[in-house]
């Protein structure tokens, strides 16, 4: 499974230690080792995908199945109710310090990261 020597394709294949909190074939969850809000999950494809810009439209069902994960866990972590937010920075610009996709899960107190208004 393991192809790159990439911190997120390691703590996927069980290399690397991570709070996970949910893990398939395709998909691993785990907790951001710098939580920025009381829940703090990162959803990531097990498969090395370095950002949204290397997505293809093969890869339809398996983003779809990330945000499903993400909106599961917020439920599983009681934050749906209140709300939450998902984030996805993509490049440089976007802030994305880790070139393997993921998805933010941040809840639990209002979120002052990202856009606000
Ligand atoms: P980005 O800024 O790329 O969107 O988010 C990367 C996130 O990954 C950051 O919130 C950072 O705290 C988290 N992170 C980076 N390295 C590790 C790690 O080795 N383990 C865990 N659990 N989180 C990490
Ligand atoms: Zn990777």
């Amino acid at each position: 499974m393991e192809t790159y020597p990439c911190i997120f394709c390691k703590i996927a294949a069980g290399s690397a230690p991570a709070k996970i909190v949910y893990q398939d074939a395709e998909i691993t969850a785990f907790y951001d080792r710098h939580p920025r809000a009381p829940v703090h999950v990162l959803i990531i494809p097990n498969r090395h995908i370095d950002s949204a810009n290397d997505l293809s439209e093969s890869d339809a069902a398996l983003i779809g199945r990330m945000f499903l994960t993400a909106v599961r866990l917020a439920g599983d972590h009681r934050i749906a109710e209140n709300g939450y937010r998902l984030i996805l920075n993509t490049g440089r610009d976007g802030g994305q310090t880790v070139p393997h996709l993921h998805l933010h899960l941040l809840g639990g107190q209002r979120i002052h990261l990202g856009l606000n208004h």
